[in-house]
C-alpha cells in the first residue's frame, strides 16, 4: 500500500488514483529566464522520485509539466516586471530566444540527472487561446472582473481560499497594507490577464484588448487541457503553497465547480551551508558548477536520496562528497555481486525496500536497506534485486570505460603539471573538456570524470 502525505488534508493517506490504475500528475515547471540551480533540481528530482515510485507500484502515468515562458513577475504576487523581459533586457535577446536557451539548458541538465520527465512538457505561450477561454468562463460564472489594468480573480467568491496554506484570508485582509490599486475589490485579488502597454514585447489579442496572461493561470489551463477535471497528484516547492497554488486551486475549482486536485505534494527547500541560496552570496550552484568542481550530475541525484523530501536539506560540499563516495561504493559492490555465485534470499530486502518507498517516499530508509543487502555474500540474486530497485533509484550502472586516448591525455596533463608547464596543462584540460571529460586533482593524483 502506497502512502503519501497530502499537504491539503495535512495527513499521510493511502494513495488511490481516481481512474483505476492510471495516475494523472501535474508538476509546476521551471521559469526559463536563467540557469536552473541545484535547489530547482531538488524539486524535479522529487517529481522523478514520485513518478518512479508510482511506476514501481504498477501504476501507469500521465504526467504534465509546464514551462513558464511568460507572465511570471519578479514577485509571485503580481508585482515587478515579467522575469522573461528582465532577462531579455539583461542579455539583449528576445524573450523567445531567452526561453529557448534556458529551456534547452534545463532539459540537458534534467537528462544528466536521469530525471524521468513527464509525458507532456508544455510552454505557457502554447496555450494562450485556452487561457483566454478559461478566463472567459470565470468571468461568466461571476468569479472574475475587469479593471482598466486587466482581469482579476475575486477571491471573496471562493470561500475555501487559503485552505492549502492554512491562512485566514479575513485576518490577512484586516492587516493588509493600503491598497495601491483601488480598482481591485480586495488587495489579494490576483491577475488572470494583464492589459499590456504598447511597448510590452509579449502580447496577444484577447476580448479585453492586447495583453498577456498572469502567471498562475497557465497551470490551471495546462492541467485542464492535458489531464482534465480530476488530477490525482500535484507537485511543487513549498514556496508555491501560499500564493501560486492557492490561486491555482481557486481558478480550477471555480471553473469546474468541484475540487480538481485531490493530492498536493510539496517539497521543502534545499539550503546551502545552512542558509538561503542567492546570487549575491555567491552560493548559487548549477549542475555545470558541480561538474566544474569534478562532480558528476549523478552525485547530486544520489545526494537527493539522503534526506526526506518534506525536510529541508542542507547542501555542503562535504555532504556531496559523502554522497559521491557512497554512490561509488554501492556501484562497486553491485559490480561484484553481478558475478557472485552465492545463493541469497532477497525477499526480505525487497519487502523492506518497498515498505520504505511506500512510506511517503522514505528514500534514506530505502538506501539503508540497499546498503544492508549489498553486504551479503556476493550473489547474482542480490544483483538482480538491485536492478529492480534501480527502477526507483535511476542510477547509471553501465558506465563505459574511460577510452585509452582520454587516459593518455589526462596523464600528459598530470606530467605537465608536475613540470610546472601550466600552458600545456591548461591546453590539455581544454582538449579533455572538448571531448567531454574533466579531471579532478587531489594530493594523491587525479581522477577522470565524464561530464
Ligand atoms: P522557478 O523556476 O523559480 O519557478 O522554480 C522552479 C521550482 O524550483 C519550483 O517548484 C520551486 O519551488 C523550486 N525551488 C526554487 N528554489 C528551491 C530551493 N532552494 N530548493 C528546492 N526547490 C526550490
Ligand atoms: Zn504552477
Amino acid at each position: 500500500m502506497l502512502k503519501l502525505f497530502n499537504s491539503l488534508t495535512r495527513k499521510t493517506e493511502e494513495f488511490n488514483p481516481k481512474d483505476a490504475n492510471n495516475v494523472k500528475m501535474y508538476s509546476c515547471g521551471p521559469t526559463v529566464y536563467y540557469y536552473p540551480h541545484i535547489g530547482n533540481f531538488r524539486a524535479y528530482l522529487f517529481m522523478d522520485n514520485i513518478r518512479r515510485v508510482l511506476k514501481y507500484n504498477g501504476f501507469t502515468l500521465n504526467g504534465v509539466m509546464n514551462i513558464t515562458d511568460v507572465g511570471h513577475l519578479t514577485s509571485d504576487a503580481d508585482e515587478g516586471d515579467d522575469k522573461m523581459l528582465v532577462a531579455s533586457k539583461r542579455e539583449n535577446k528576445s524573450p523567445w530566444e531567452i526561453a529557448k536557451f534556458y529551456t534547452d539548458v534545463f532539459m540537458a541538465d534534467a537528462k544528466k540527472l536521469n530525471i524521468d520527465l513527464p509525458e507532456h512538457i508544455v510552454p505557457a505561450t502554447s496555450v494562450i487561446e485556452e487561457m483566454i477561454e478559461f478566463v472567459k468562463v470565470l468571468i461568466e460564472k461571476g468569479f472574475a472582473y475587469e479593471t482598466s489594468k486587466g482581469i482579476y480573480f475575486d477571491i471573496a467568491k471562493f470561500h475555501a481560499y487559503g485552505a492549502l496554506s492554512g491562512m485566514d484570508i479575513r485576518e490577512k485582509l484586516a492587516g493588509a497594507r493600503i491598497e495601491v490599486d483601488d480598482e481591485k475589490r480586495s488587495p489579494y485579488d490576483f491577475v488572470l490577464w494583464v492589459k499590456a502597454p504598447k511597448e510590452h514585447i509579449m502580447q496577444w489579442p484577447s476580448p479585453w484588448g492586447m495583453g498577456y496572461p498572469g502567471w498562475h493561470i497557465e497551470c490551471s489551463v495546462i492541467g485542464d487541457k492535458y489531464l482534465g477535471e480530476y488530477i490525482d497528484i500535484h507537485t511543487g516547492g513549498v514556496d508555491h503553497k501560499p500564493v501560486h497554488h492557492e490561486n491555482e486551486i481557486a481558478q480550477s475549482n471555480c471553473h469546474y465547480g468541484h475540487q480538481v486536485v485531490s493530492n498536493w505534494m510539496h517539497l521543502e527547500f534545499l539550503q546551502i551551508d545552512g542558509g538561503k541560496m542567492s546570487k549575491s552570496l555567491g552560493n548559487l550552484y548549477t549542475i555545470a558548477d558541480l561538474e566544474k568542481k569534478g562532480y558528476a550530475a549523478e552525485d547530486f541525484r544520489f545526494f537527493y536520496f539522503m534526506a526526506h523530501y518534506s525536510k529541508q536539506q542542507n547542501f555542503t560540499f562535504d555532504a556531496l562528497d559523502m554522497a559521491k563516495n557512497t554512490l561509488k561504493s554501492i556501484k562497486n559492490l553491485v559490480k561484484e555481486h553481478k558475478t557472485g555465485s552465492a545463493k541469497v534470499d532477497t525477499a526480505g530486502y525487497q519487502q523492506e525496500f518497498l515498505d520504505s518507498i511506500n512510506d511517503d517516499l522514505n528514500m534514506p530508509k530505502a538506501i539503508a536497506c540497499v546498503q544492508k543487502m549489498l553486504k551479503e555474500e556476493r550473489s547474482a540474486d542480490v544483483y538482480n534485486a538491485f536492478i529492480k530497485f534501480n527502477q526507483v533509484l535511476g542510477l547509471n550502472l553501465d558506465e563505459e570505460e574511460i577510452p585509452a586516448e582520454i587516459k593518455e591525455l589526462a596523464e600528459k596533463r598530470w606530467q605537465a603539471k608536475q613540470n610546472k608547464d601550466w600552458a600545456t596543462a591548461d591546453a590539455v584540460r581544454a582538449e579533455l573538456d572538448a571531448k567531454g571529460y574533466v579531471v579532478k586533482d587531489s594530493k594523491e593524483g587525479y581522477e577522470i570524470l565524464k561530464k
